[in-house]
């Protein structure tokens, strides 16, 4: 299956078949219940796979130990150039990669081909780049003794992954997993298994061992069991904060490294000197890119009082021109959102911004004529006169949803915007230079964006605080999170004992 990205557009409009497992090089079947990944757009199958099991995450453990052998044993200037090259055919086949995302996820082709598979290939190339820079430690220990720390990898580390950013979440776990020396294991959602299989294939070809980086494809008892098994020395789990708790449990019993990207009720303030247009721009980014199914969105927007009405008017003005529609079309910049489940749970929180007094100043509602009637499409929302308390405003929605609020002072609009479980990200629009600093630094998030939202470039770390995560992916960060300090201990003179 996985040399179905090689059939262009018109066969995979209709069904890329049977997806199977890539394991250890083989293309090989799960031994669980067959499960389908539905094309958004039309709400048909778009392919069919089998779930994998413990036996089938065993043998990808096995697998994944062996290549690790293998790669650890080439010279690092021979394993950057795999991941050279993986960066290169990253890019070589961008559109093709772009259209099967589009398919599978339904994201629209105006941002896939940058925003996804540029980012994966920047990834590659990034720890391309980092692997044969990263090194150890000397400790000083006076005329007669020296320590030296080796960085040293920690194995087969496990990704599960979420569905809005298949092919990216894929590679900025395995890209420094494979930098730092170890073996990937690959779960993608269930729900977009496509385009993992064909990075794996990307990166067997480009020189990997067989088995470097291997996909299981299946929903949650295939993660559960990459969780429970003792072959696996890391989790990394983007998903939400739900499942980053049970993973992390489970994780426990075998007390396995984690990182944990999970999920976010993300501000952005805007203050009252910010520059209108580019604070909407912000505010519509942190919302309504891929569908508003983004992690780190500004889902809790506090705009100061005297720019509100301002603010507002241009927003709605902005959203209703979004155009939502087929996204393989290059002009549609809102494609659906992922499974019919999916948006009856967003149409849900409309709903219940509705019952709570919010007022829904445009969108809210599912395209239910013309062609997108059979897809999961709805038009984006926006909610003023919002309170902190109302669900809309404290619960991850994930969809396209902005919630609008007002502030008077900084202080206060630090407090609101740390009243929250969650610690993704934030965003702070301002032209005091000052105040946005003060803002950055007392702000509870793993990242924080000046005059700006959402720009994820993979030099800089990336994750979040509180319940919204544990570790930092992108960065030489990353780098620490895939792997183990061993400390050496040289004596060079007599040993000196009591006894
Ligand atoms: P889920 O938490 O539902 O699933 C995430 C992944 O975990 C999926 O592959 C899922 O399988 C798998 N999984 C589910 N249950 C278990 C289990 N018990 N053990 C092991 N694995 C399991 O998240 P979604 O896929 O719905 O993604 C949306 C969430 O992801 C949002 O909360 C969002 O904020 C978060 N996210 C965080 C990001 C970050 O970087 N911080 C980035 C992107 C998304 P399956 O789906 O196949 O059932």
């Amino acid at each position: 299956m996985v040399q179905l990205y090689r059939q262009g557009k018109d066969s995979l409009m209709t069904s890329l078949g049977r997806l199977r497992n890539h394991i250890g090089g083989e293309h090989v079947e799960g031994s669980g219940s067959l499960f389908e990944t539905i094309n958004p757009t039309t709400g048909l199958p778009l392919g069919e796979a089998r779930s994998s099991l413990e036996a089938d995450v065993d043998s990808a453990v096995q697998a994944a130990a062996a290549a690790q052998r293998q790669w650890i044993a080439m010279p690092p200037a021979e394993r950057a150039r795999v991941l050279h090259r993986v960066s290169q055919r990253l890019r070589d086949k961008r559109m093709e990669l772009a259209r099967l995302e589009v398919l599978d996820a339904g994201k629209a082709i105006q941002e896939v081909p940058a925003a996804d598979i540029d980012s994966a290939a920047d990834c590659f190339e990034f720890f391309a780049g980092v692997l044969q820079a990263a090194h150890g430690e000397h400790i000083d220990l006076g005329p007669s003794a020296f320590a030296y720390v080796r960085r040293e990898p920690l194995g087969v580390v496990a990704g599960i992954g979420a569905w809005n950013y298949p092919i990216q979440i894929a590679s900025w776990k395995t890209a420094p997993a494979l930098a730092a020396g170890n073996a990937m294991i690959f779960k993608p959602s269930e729900l977009t298994p496509v385009s993992a299989l064909a990075l794996s294939e990307i990166v067997a070809e480009a020189g990997a061992p067989p088995g470097l980086m291997n996909v299981v494809l299946g929903a949650g008892e295939t993660g559960a069991a990459l969780a429970a098994h003792p072959g696996v020395a890391k989790i990394s789990l983007t998903g939400s904060v739900p499942t980053g708790t049970r993973v992390m449990a489970a994780a426990a019993e075998t007390l396995k490294h984690v990182t944990m990207e999970l999920g976010g009720k993300s501000p952005l303030i805007v203050f009252e000197d910010a520059d209108l247009d580019d604070a909407v721009s912000a505010a519509m980014l942190g919302n309504f890119y891929t569908q508003g199914e983004i992690c780190s969105n500004a889902t809790r927007v506090f705009v100061h009082r005297r720019l509100h009405d301002a603010f507002l008017e241009r927003a709605i003005a902005r959203t209703e021109a979004i155009r939502v529609g087929d996204p393989l079309d290059p002009d549609t910049q809102m494609g659906p959102l992922i499974s019919q489940a999916h948006l009856e749970k967003v149409l849900g929180y409309v709903e219940a911004g509705r019952a709570e007094g919010a007022r829904l100043v445009t969108g809210g509602g599912r395209i239910t004529e013309g062609p997108l009637a059979s897809g999961w499409f709805m038009r984006p929302a926006i909610f003023a006169d919002c309170t902190d308390t109302m669900k809309i405003v404290t619960e991850e929605i994930f969809g396209p949803v902005m919630s609008v609020m007002t502030f008077e002072t900084e202080e206060e609009a630090v407090i609101r915007a740390n009243a929250t479980p969650f610690g993704l990200a934030a965003g702070v629009m301002t032209r005091d230079l000052a105040r946005a600093h003060r803002m950055a630094a007392a702000l509870q998030a793993g990242v924080v964006w000046i005059n700006a939202y959402n720009l994820t470039p993979v030099a800089m770390p990336f994750g979040g605080s509180k319940m919204s995560g544990i570790g930092r992916e992108n960065g030489l960060a990353a780098l620490d999170f895939y792997s183990q300090r061993k400390s050496v201990y040289v004596n060079l003179g007599s040993v000196e004992a009591p006894y």
